[in-house]
């Protein structure tokens, strides 16, 4: 039998009962982190519907559930609206790294503020529970230099600088989330991520932890300007 002939075989999944099983959203869901959260979630025997432009993300990311009775991959750029019945959200889409969110400054802004908002009208009309993921990017350029910086810092984010797209992009997701909870009575949760490195990250993605890993990996010099 050819390869594409041959029933696929999948990682394990639990079983879980119609009480127990949900169908979860996440947004953005073939890049770095939401693949990962994909796989976790699919292993606890839910139901994963992935939400993604592939904009940075990949197909080959979650190919491995492609074709599982629990897994469906939706083609879709979250700026537009999106009518779907789900259990639970996780609102990850946007790009993440500078080399990314910089090159289209204005689409970066759309995805995290209309983008935002429509993953928002989703949660509100479900009456469902959303995660928006935030960055410590909204710390900007930090005049506390003690990192982790605590919830209690407000920030320093230059407005109009190159990296606004996504520092005030994932503030007003911060502020939109908020107004939702106390105005329409969402349940949110805000994750303020910290810069994350592990498999299936970006080899082109620019920060400094991959960088360093790239340089081992073909034996070069570990330098910040190699
Ligand atoms: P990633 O670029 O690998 O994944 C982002 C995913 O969102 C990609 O699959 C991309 O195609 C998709 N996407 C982008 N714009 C979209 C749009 N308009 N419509 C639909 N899908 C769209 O990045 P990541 O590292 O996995 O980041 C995931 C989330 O976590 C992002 O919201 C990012 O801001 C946040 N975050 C990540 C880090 C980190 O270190 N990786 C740190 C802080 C915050
Ligand atoms: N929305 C969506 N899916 C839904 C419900 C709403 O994409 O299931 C979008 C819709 O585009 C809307 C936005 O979310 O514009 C905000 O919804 P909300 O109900 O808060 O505001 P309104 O519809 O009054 O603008």
């Amino acid at each position: 039998l050819k390869e594409q002939q041959m029933p696929k075989k999948f990682q394990e999944v639990k079983f879980l009962n119609y009480q127990k099983q949900k169908r979860i959203l996440i947004t953005g869901g073939a890049g770095f982190v939401g693949s990962h959260l994909v796989d976790y979630l699919m292993k606890q025997g839910h139901e994963v519907v992935v939400a993604d432009n592939f904009f940075t993300g990949s197909k080959n990311n979650v190919r491995h559930w492609m074709g599982h009775q629990n897994f469906e991959l939706i083609s879709h750029d979250i700026v537009n609206p999106l009518y779907i019945e789900v259990d639970e959200i996780y609102h990850l889409a946007s790009p993440a790294s500078p080399i990314h969110y910089m090159y289209n400054p204005v689409k970066t802004i759309k995805t995290n503020t209309l983008g935002t908002i429509n993953m928002l009208g989703l949660a509100r009309r479900l009456g469902k529970k959303i995660l928006i993921a935030s960055t410590s990017e909204v710390y900007g350029d930090p005049d506390i230099s003690h990192h982790p910086q605590a919830e209690t810092y407000f920030g320093n984010v230059n407005p109009i600088g190159p990296r606004a797209c996504y520092d005030e992009g994932k503030r007003v997701a911060e502020t939109l989330s908020y107004a939702y909870a106390k105005q329409e009575k969402v349940d949110v949760r805000v994750a303020r991520i910290f810069n994350t490195y592990g498999p299936r990250m970006h080899m082109n993605d620019g920060r400094v932890v991959g960088n360093f890993i790239l340089q081992a990996l073909k034996n070069e010099a570990i330098t910040i300007y190699g």
